[in-house]
């Protein structure tokens, strides 16, 4: 059985004294939110925090408000079992199906919005109890020097594997991020580097505290399609968010198209989408040409499941299967 490591709990009451507490602590601190990323990586030795900020009592964190036509704001502790239903799900389904192929049921009764934005980037030579990665020197994500899938290479190359993510900026939605200092709002594709380590621009001293969706435009559509192992649960080793709009005549107005779990941030198809604006999304021929332009964002390495020429070769016919169903 794999123990936690020693570590101080913090439960603050209140918003402000949550972000005292990860002001005072910076680094060594982390927050706390369904714990089924944090608590596993802590039990491998991956992140052992002195400090974890428990945000369970935090009633701000959980407002959910607005609707299709204003917007919506979820708390950061939204758990994923709600954005599969109620709100989300009638006026932003490419998200609602994103959080419903998270992990299992009793995981998403648990896991929140927030806690699957921030959540570590993964790769095989990572995550793994902390004996195997002794026996081969860590790597340079953690303790060790040598990066193993690019030896040559002075970054990581942990792949983002979160699901909402893509979705979240295809739909061009925001995060608010709040310190002692105030608030900030960026879109959440700014939430994210490209690189496997420093992997988020949010601050130690910053607390995500809400998610935005934009209103629903006239003309909508938005789909997510995930590639995975097991059907029943995995995490993603391809993800494909798509949204566009569409005039009245069914000629694209604006499209934005992100790829997941093929690097360290989702990448952002953008030849693609501007290859759509102006033609018809029924027509094969564009669907086609806008899935190769999409693959070409695709640089997966060999660090998750499937063999990396196959899953290269395959984010053509993911993207394709995305803009598909925006014709329906
Ligand atoms: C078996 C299994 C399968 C899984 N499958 C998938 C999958 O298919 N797809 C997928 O995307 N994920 C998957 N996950 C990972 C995880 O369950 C989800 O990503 C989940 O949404 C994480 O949310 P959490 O609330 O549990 O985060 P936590 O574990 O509590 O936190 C994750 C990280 O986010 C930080 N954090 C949390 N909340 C905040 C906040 N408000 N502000 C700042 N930082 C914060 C924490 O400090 C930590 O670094 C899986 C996990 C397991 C155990
Ligand atoms: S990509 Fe390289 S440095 Fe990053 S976790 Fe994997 S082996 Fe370690």
């Amino acid at each position: 059985m794999m123990r936690l490591p020693r570590f101080r709990y913090l439960a603050p009451a209140s918003l402000p004294e949550a972000v005292k507490v990860l002001g005072d602590l910076g680094p060594e601190a982390m927050p706390l939110a369904g714990g089924t990323d944090l608590v596993p990586n802590m039990k491998r030795r991956q992140q052992t925090p002195a400090n974890l900020v428990g945000l369970r009592g935090l009633a701000a964190l959980r407002a959910v408000s607005g609707d299709a036509g204003r917007g919506l704001t979820l708390g950061a502790m939204t758990r994923l079992a709600e954005v599969e239903r109620g709100p989300v799900a009638a006026g932003w389904p490419a998200l609602a199906r994103a959080a419903a192929t998270v992990a299992t049921p009793p995981i998403r009764n648990t896991a929140t919005l927030g806690g699957n934005l921030c959540l570590d980037t993964r790769c095989s030579y990572y995550d793994q109890g902390e004996e195997w990665r002794r026996s081969i020197g860590y790597c340079m994500k953690r303790e060790g020097e040598t990066c193993w899938v690019a030896p040559g290479s002075d970054r990581c190359w942990a792949v983002s594997s979160s699901d909402t993510a893509p979705v979240l900026c295809a739909l061009g939605a925001e995060v608010t991020l709040l310190s002692r200092g105030g608030e900030r709002r960026i879109p959440v594709a700014e939430l994210f580097a490209d690189d496997g380590i420093r992997h988020l621009s949010r601050r130690p001293d910053e607390l995500l505290t809400a998610v935005h969706l934009p209103p629903v435009e006239a003309g909508q559509r938005a789909a997510y399609v995930k590639l995975r192992r097991r059907g029943s649960f995995d995490f993603p080793v391809l993800g494909v968010a798509a949204r566009v709009r569409l005039s009245a005549g069914g000629t694209v107005e604006a499209a934005r198209i992100f790829l997941g779990a093929v690097g360290s941030r989702p990448q952002e198809a953008r030849a693609a989408a501007d290859f759509l604006v102006g033609r018809r999304l029924g027509d094969e021929e564009v669907i086609r040409e806008a899935a190769r332009l999409a693959a070409q964002v695709a640089k997966p390495m060999q660090n998750t499941d499937l063999t990396l020429g196959w899953r290269k070769g395959v984010a053509r016919e993911y993207a394709a299967r995305a803009l598909r169903e925006l014709v329906g």
